[in-house]
């Protein structure tokens, strides 16, 4: 029976839990500092939106591909999950894509035009120019998903408590202390890393290639008619524009920032206030026309993206004599490429646990 413990409670390690529970032969022990509830810095899965809006730049990329059919089929079948359905715009600036063209933008794959994920969704279509606001040069509509994180993240572990997996607290300061913290008390044959951002600090790992994205937010009791984001905005090269309705009351999430290396946790109450007059400039129903005013908040709030220089760390590598699957730095990927990188992580635990045999 392997013996497997995943180091991680985020969606990338709950999801990695979750899909190998489905083969019962496996004994798993989730060790986590964060676990679903917990609001902090370190822990970036509560803080996302979150949404579907694919980002990688090539069709032939499989992590956001392999997903999107999960996450729609939960929205569609599954009201327990916490996710629903939501139509989303996706407009282009002019200027954002004469950028786009020389190379230089975070969400380079989402603003292309004439975009790879056009075959993804049933209803992807191209806005004709009426129906585009001022400074607006093209932009698409298409059905997405949008998850509400206080719901799915629970569900997770109840699906994972389903099958077996075991949870418990835990903080580790080197990788390899993870072969002492099985249930069972017993050998553990493989350790799955989905430790995010975290990883550029922990001992066996110290990845120097990741670091924060600083994400701030604001959450507001407003419903939007649907999900919008804009290429850039006018305010700062590392400010953005999205607003997002949750599922089940989950509130309505206003974005934001992508500040590279940035660790900042407290909210900057300038930058809230832009995000705040942004989203009721572009969604003037949100807040009944009244402006900031109208918008009724719950919290202000700020995530870390878990971002990697080179793209997420997917591989198997064996560290002081037991095998390491890492599976972190989904930057503002980690929900929409969850159920693709969860997929490769079993592949991967199958090689490993084969090369272990032998
Ligand atoms: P995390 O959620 O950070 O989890 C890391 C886990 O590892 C935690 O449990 C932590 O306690 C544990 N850990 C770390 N170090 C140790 C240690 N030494 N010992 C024990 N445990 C440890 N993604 C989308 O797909 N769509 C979106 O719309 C979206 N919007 C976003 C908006 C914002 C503002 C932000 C901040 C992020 C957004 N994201 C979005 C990105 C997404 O949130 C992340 O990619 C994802 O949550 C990363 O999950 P993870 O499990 O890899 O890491």
């Amino acid at each position: 029976m392997p013996n497997i413990v995943v180091v991680g409670a985020g969606v990338s390690g709950l999801t990695s839990a979750y899909l190998l529970s489905k083969d019962a032969a496996n004994t798993i022990t989730v060790v986590a500092k964060h676990m679903p509830g917990d609001y902090d810095i370190e822990y970036a899965s509560p803080w996302a939106g979150a949404n579907v809006l694919p980002m990688a730049t090539k069709a032939s990329s499989r992590w956001e591909r392999q997903t999107w059919p999960e996450l729609k089929k939960l929205a569609e079948e599954v009201p327990e999950a916490g996710i629903h359905k939501m139509k989303s715009r996706v407009y282009r600036r002019e200027k954002d894509l004469e950028k786009l063209r020389n190379g230089g933008y975070a969400f380079d794959g989402l603003f292309l035009e004439d975009p790879w994920y056009k075959t993804l969704f049933d209803d992807f279509r191209e806005l004709s120019k009426d129906e585009l606001p001022r400074d607006v040069a093209s932009g698409a509509e298409f059905t997405s998903v949008c998850i509400n994180t206080m719901l799915y993240l629970p569900w997770l572990v109840g699906k994972c408590r389903a099958n077996g997996v075991v949870f418990k607290r835990g903080v580790l300061k080197h990788i390899s202390e993870a072969v002492t913290l099985s249930q069972t008390g017993s050998k553990v044959d493989l350790v799955v890393n989905t430790t995010g951002l975290m990883a550029s600090r922990l001992g066996g790992v110290l990845d120097r290639d990741v670091m924060p994205v600083r994400g701030q937010i604001v959450v507001v009791r407003n419903e939007a008619p649907y999900m919008v984001t804009k290429s850039g905005t006018d305010d700062a090269e590392d400010e953005v524009f999205y607003v997002m309705m949750r599922a089940a009351g989950g509130g309505t999430i206003l974005g934001g920032t992508y500040q590279k290396g940035q660790w900042e946790s407290q909210p900057d109450p300038n930058i809230a206030m832009r995000i705040m007059k942004r989203a009721v400039e572009m969604v003037p129903e949100l807040a009944d026309g009244k402006g900031v005013q109208g918008l009724d908040v719950v919290r202000h709030g700020v995530g870390l993206r878990p971002y990697r220089n080179g793209g997420v760390r997917l591989e198997k590598e064996r560290i002081d004599g037991t095998w390491v699957v890492h599976n972190y730095g989904h930057a503002g990927w980690g929900y929409q490429g969850s159920y693709g990188c969860a997929e490769r992580v079993v592949e991967l635990a199958a090689e490993a646990l084969t090369q272990a045999k032998l």
